[in-house]
């Protein structure tokens, strides 16, 4: 008889607990719809503006495209003749390895174009969802001056400058 009480008893607890569980759920499921940071409709430049960075931002991109197809002919080009003198100089003095150390800084050189690249890239992105300009950590609006010079600019020169340290 006493078992049976006990029983009913642990039952009842696990009833209320599933109930606070629920209550719980319940609370956090309706406090879910208010967002942490609701999106605020930022003023940002104006089409003109755009248009003008977007201009720069294509020119500096078609420019890093032709310095690295030069670059990437220049890598490429050992079995032309074209570095025939380069080529038998490696050959010759290959254990100074000034031929290397030269591909290697190209092959530098490439790599950060290649970065900035995708910089530019990632700014025409933000261009089309209507995101340019905008500092990506305190979300202020980023300088013409700034953006004119560095028009793949993700933050303004404050929180760069933060970034920096
Ligand atoms: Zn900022």
């Amino acid at each position: 008889m006493a078992k049976k009480i006990a029983k009913k008893t642990t039952g009842t607890a696990k009833t209320i607990r599933a109930r606070a569980t629920a209550a719980v759920k319940a609370v956090a499921v309706k406090a879910k719809p208010v967002p942490a940071k609701p999106p605020v409709a930022r003023k940002g430049y104006n089409k003109t503006d755009l248009a003008h960075f977007r201009k720069i931002i294509l020119e500096k991109r078609k420019e890093i495209l032709e310095e690295l197809e030069t670059l990437k002919a220049s890598m490429m080009d050992v079995t032309t003749g074209e570095y025939a003198t380069e080529n038998s100089t490696y050959s010759l003095h290959m254990e100074q390895g000034t031929d290397t150390m030269e591909r290697e800084k190209t092959f530098l050189f490439a790599s950060r174009e290649g970065k900035f690249l995708n910089y530019l890239d990632d700014a025409l992105k933000r261009l089309e969802k209507g995101e340019y300009g905008f500092c990506l950590d305190c979300g202020t609006l980023i300088d013409r001056e700034r953006l004119d010079a560095v028009p793949h600019a993700q933050l303004c020169i404050n929180c760069k400058l933060k970034r920096g340290k």
